[in-house]
Parts: C-alpha cells; structure tokens; sequence
C-alpha cells in the first residue's frame, strides 16, 4: 500500500486542506499502519507540550536571572575585597610587630632613652627625629644585621605600601565599600 501523501500529512496535519484532512481521515479508517503512525505522533506532541522543559520562561525571569548572578557576582567581590583588606592589615601588623620585636631584642631601653635624647637633642622637626632615631639605631646595632633587617624591612614596607594604594585606588575605582 502506498503510504504517501498521508504519512507527510501526519505530521503536518495543521496545515492541511479541509479536502487533504477528509482523504487523511479515509486513509486513516483503513490503513492500520498509518493510524499507528498517527497516534505515536500525537503522543509525542501532547508529551513535549506537558513537558516543563519546552515551556517558555515566564516573563521576567531572564531579567531577574541576570540581576542575581550579578548580585552575586558583586558579593563575592565584596567578600574577596574584604579578605585582601583584612590580609593587608595582618601583614602589616606582623611587619610593625616583627620591627619593635627587633628593635626592642638589639637594644636596651637605656639606650633608647638616649637615643631619643639623643635624637630630640639633636633634631628640631619630626622627620629629622625620625630619621635621627632609625640613624642612632643603625650605629648602636651591629653593621650587616641592621643592612639585612633594614633591607628586608625597607622592600617590605614599600610593598605593603603599594598593595595598599593599589587596594585603595581599586575600591574606589569600583565602590565596592562604598555600598
Ligand atoms: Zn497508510
């Protein structure tokens, strides 16, 4: 038995004639084959049009799929800002501490005491007290150590220093804190 055109009709039984969808329908009453055909086909559709995945997203829900991932997105960078802020802090801690721990292990109060006369003798501003004061402490330890500690100390202060202009330039570029 020849099967066309009504197999094609099968499948495309929306857009058919009223005259192809009445020699469809005697088609049908006779061939067995084409009838199962038929019915497969209209379990397959009724199957796809209850099935949650053919269904389109109501509306909006794009929208506020995009809005959360951005949330998100913006709050994890928050919380990431927030653990760089926090590791900023702790080195330079450590880096402060580790300098008085030093400082306070190479030299005697006494000779504090009169490094800071000393200093505050010899000084008129705070910076030429400062300097005054890291000067009478680089003569009173000995020479390769306070180069070494002095080194070290200098490159990682002038790190931190650029982690955190480079940390404050980045959040006030992007607000982050600001929120
Ligand atoms: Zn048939």
């Amino acid at each position: 038995m020849n099967h066309q055109p009504y197999e094609r009709w099968i499948f495309e039984s929306d857009s058919l004639t009223h005259a192809e969808q009445e020699a469809l329908a005697t088609h049908l009453a006779t061939c067995k084959e084409c009838a199962r055909l038929r019915q497969k086909w209209s379990q397959l559709e009724e199957e796809a049009l209850s099935s949650p995945v053919m269904l389109a997203p109501q509306p909006g829900f794009t929208r506020r799929w995009r809005h959360s991932l951005i949330e998100r997105r913006q709050r994890e960078q928050r919380r990431q800002a927030w653990r760089f802020f926090l590791f900023l802090v702790a080195a330079t801690t450590l880096v402060f501490l580790s300098l008085v721990c030093i400082l306070l292990l190479t030299t005697s109060p006494t000779e504090w005491i009169q490094a800071a006369v000393h200093t505050l003798a010899t000084t008129a501003s705070t910076f030429a007290a400062a300097r005054g004061l890291a000067f009478t402490w680089l003569s009173l330890a000995p020479a390769s150590l306070n180069i070494i500690i002095g080194i070290a100390l200098g490159l990682s202060f002038s790190i931190l220093v650029l982690i955190w202009t480079f940390a404050i330039w980045k959040t006030a570029l992007t607000g982050v804190w600001n929120r």
